[in-house]
């Protein structure tokens, strides 16, 4: 009865994703009288524990399915991607915690539009890793040629279409077009078109590709004109960038390119097949790994030198983070596309009022007991695994 398991799954991933959620958001409940920079601080590995759960929960769900039954089959998939969509559902809860205004019809909106925008990609990519065929032939060619294409279209806008299609995208209103008319005549940028997104999330988006930009609503509910139009230089500063640096860019967004031929090279070549893919894709991400920081620096510079009053872009900045309660210094690795906030303002020439927070926790108490239980589950089965070989209970078998 496979639609009854998908059932289970979806169900299952989703009381356990809130669950988690609701126990770790315990010390930001407590701290509600804290600065806002503590406040996030203590909200980050609350929302990166529920950013792995997203993955972490269906494959602890489908590995314990798999041990129980000892038989993986295609209904596999199925539970997997139904474990996805109930840990997603499984973070309305704190999101509505964290952003009394969000009803149902916002979030999934903003999951759909800002999720897609930033992960879209990730979707080829599954799909290709999963329908990749093991025996090299021309099914490969397909999958690896429909995977650059679909990933391709991407990036040329095919997601951005589609929002406009749903109306999730709006075209900017006469604030903002000014703005940006007024930023771009002044930079010498040519700019395609702009676009409004609705959602929680104070945010603003270059599409360097096809040279859009995108704002969302809240930050030109939160933000004046003059904050507005010194976030859009930093935006309109990603226009600018060179064509190496766009190529760059893209050879980036291809990274995963290599790990779609995970089934042909494991069947020919078995595990050092995996690692020399794995290997491929870690050169992509080295060979560009100082890019992302060093243009959002530069966008940065250009937002500071452009401003029309000393302070006005780290202002800005601060009303972002603050409204999207994300730490003032977050738990990111050093190579992370934005510098900390902290440090974003200081080289926008502000020192906070306040001094520089520490680092927050990567992971929630909840977080740490799954991740030890996926290797607890890991540990068992090879040891499963290893008690059936050496009893070749194996029947099929060469
Ligand atoms: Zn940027």
């Amino acid at each position: 009865m496979p639609l009854v398991w998908v059932i289970v799954h979806f169900i299952a991933a989703g009381l356990l994703a809130a669950l988690v959620n609701h126990l770790g958001l315990r010390a930001w409940r407590r701290a509600e009288a804290a600065h806002w920079t503590e406040r996030a601080r203590l909200l980050w590995p609350v929302r990166y524990t529920a950013g792995i759960n997203l993955f972490m929960l269906p494959g602890f769900l489908v590995a314990l399915h798999v041990s129980w039954d000892l038989q993986p089959t295609p209904e596999l998939i199925a539970e997997g991607v139904a474990g996805l969509l109930g840990s997603l559902l499984g973070c309305y809860p704190m999101e509505r915690e964290i952003f009394p205004g969000y009803n149902f019809a916002g979030w999934s909106r903003q999951v759909v539009a800002g999720g897609g925008l930033r992960f879209g990609g990730l979707l080829a990519f599954f799909a290709a890793l999963i329908f990749m065929p093991a025996r090299v032939g021309w099914g490969v060619a397909l999958v690896a040629a429909g995977y650059l294409i679909f990933h391709g279209l991407i990036q040329w806008g095919l997601f951005r279409q589609l929002l406009r299609l749903a109306r999730m995208l709006k075209p900017a209103g006469p604030r903002l077009q000014e703005i940006v008319a007024d930023g771009a005549a002044r930079m010498g940028v040519r700019v395609r078109s702009t676009w409004e997104l609705g959602g929680m999330t104070a945010n603003a988006l270059a599409l360097p590709v096809t040279r859009e930009l995108i704002f969302t609503e809240r930050l030109l509910a939160i933000c004046n004109d003059e904050e507005v139009a010194a976030i859009c230089t930093h935006e309109l500063a990603h226009l600018t960038e060179s064509k190496a640096v766009l190529a760059g860019r893209l050879l980036r967004s291809f990274s995963f390119f290599p790990l779609i031929f995970v089934n042909p090279a494991v069947q020919y070549w078995g595990l050092p097949g995996l690692l020399v893919l794995y290997a491929a894709m870690l050169l992509i991400l080295a060979a560009t790994r100082r890019l992302p920081q060093a243009m959002e620096k530069r966008a940065d510079a250009a937002a500071v030198r452009e401003q029309t009053n000393e302070g006005v872009y780290a202002r800005a900045l601060e009303k972002l983070y603050q409204a999207n309660q994300t730490p003032a210094v977050s738990g990111r690795n050093k190579h992370a596309a934005h510098p900390h906030l902290y440090d974003r303002m200081t080289a926008a020439g502000v020192t906070p009022d306040y001094p520089r927070p520490a680092r927050p926790r990567k992971l929630t108490g909840a977080g740490w007991a799954l991740v030890f239980g996926w290797a607890a589950l890991l540990v068992a089965s090879w040891a499963l695994a290893i008690v059936f070989a050496l009893r070749g209970a194996n029947p099929d078998g060469p």
